[in-house]
């Protein structure tokens, strides 16, 4: 495992990088407050779990106001969850809460020892925040992105207008939870070219603090994750699209051959099947590489608007 890791950042960082990296070592121990930016499903999920597991400040910034209302109604309503289940009593209930500070102001993360933010997918907005993120955040504070797709390298070089300058950017670095983040164990740490062994060991360090099972991988499309689920849902609905076997054979063999918890045809319902559309077509657009074509069933269905759960209908009606 620990050469694996080393092989990765060997290859992403060289030792050119690190000569010139200034950035200062730092450990999930000298993490002492989190900032998050984004209050939605993704960034309310970490903020909570930072506060719960890893005992730490949490600056939760949002440009909505209602937006920071609605996440934190249903942190409550999660804690009061967990309480009714006895998983945590209600002292530990009210901890949690008192460590989260919403707030609209950007400027709030002056003071954070990491940031991680979770705004929507789109990339002029990412670049834009880590812009400002390196003129407002101090000089030692990681820099995290939840992106599910997007270049961690671009979003890198995003902090900066002198692409020698590291000073910034080889602080940033991918966080990428999967969701619901209250419940899934697993979270890729993603390093950019720019990105610091130091920024990779820190983040490593800190998703561990906070209860997370960490993998390493390189700056690549699909990162691992989802390199590795997209192709396996395509194939599935090329599986169904070419008649080999119908949907409730292809989700069953894989439910009872292969001991995962549902299908993929069902898998791909629960993850939205624009999502998974879109995420073929980065690993598509991005290698080049025809294995990832993006089955024509899937395209059409999201034609259709069947996107599986969220619209009521996909693979499965809901
Ligand atoms: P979401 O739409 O639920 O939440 C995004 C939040 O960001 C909203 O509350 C919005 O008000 C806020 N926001 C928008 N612009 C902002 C700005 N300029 N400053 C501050 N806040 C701003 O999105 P999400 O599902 O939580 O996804 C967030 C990120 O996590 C995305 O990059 C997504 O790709 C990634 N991700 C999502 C999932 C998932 O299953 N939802 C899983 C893994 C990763």
């Amino acid at each position: 495992m620990a050469s694996t890791i080393g092989r990765i950042r060997a290859l992403q960082l060289g030792r050119q990088i690190r000569h010139f990296s200034s950035s200062p070592t730092r450990y999930a121990a000298e993490v002492k407050s989190l900032g998050v930016l984004g209050a939605g499903q993704m960034g309310l999920g970490i903020a909570l779990v930072a506060a719960q597991r890893a005992g730490v400040p949490v600056t939760l910034v949002d440009s909505s106001k209602a937006a920071l209302d609605r996440g934190l109604g249903f942190a409550e309503k999660l804690l009061s969850k967990d309480v009714s289940k006895s998983r945590i009593t209600q002292e530990q209930a009210d901890e949690a809460r008192s460590k989260l500070f919403p707030t609209t102001e950007m400027e709030a993360l002056s003071e954070v020892d990491f940031v991680i933010e979770a705004v929507p997918e789109i990339p002029q907005l990412k670049f834009d925040i880590f812009a400002k993120l390196a003129e407002v955040c101090s000089k030692h504070a990681i820099l995290a992105t939840n992106t599910s797709s997007i270049s961690i390298t671009k979003i890198a070089a995003a902090t900066t207008k002198d692409p020698r300058d590291m000073s910034a950017s080889s602080r940033v670095v991918s966080t990428h939870f999967m969701n619901p983040v209250p419940v899934q164990k697993g979270v890729e740490i993603i390093s950019g070219l720019q990105t610091s062994a130091e920024t990779v060991d820190t983040a490593v360090a800190f998703c561990k603090a906070m209860g997370k099972i960490p993998s390493v991988s390189a700056d690549s499309p699909g990162f691992l994750a989802n390199r590795i689920l997209m192709p396996y849902i395509n194939e599935a609905v090329i599986c169904l699209e070419t008649g080999v076997g119908d949907r409730d054979a292809i989700d069953a063999i894989m439910k009872n051959g292969t001991n995962v918890p549902m299908g993929p045809l069902q898998l791909a319902d629960f993850i939205g099947l624009d999502t998974c559309l879109a995420i073929m077509k980065v690993l598509h657009q991005e290698t080049g590489d025809s294995k990832y074509r993006p089955s024509v069933l899937l395209a059409k269905m999201v034609d259709a608007g069947w996107l599986g759960k969220k619209s009521g209908k996909g693979f499965y009606d809901y």
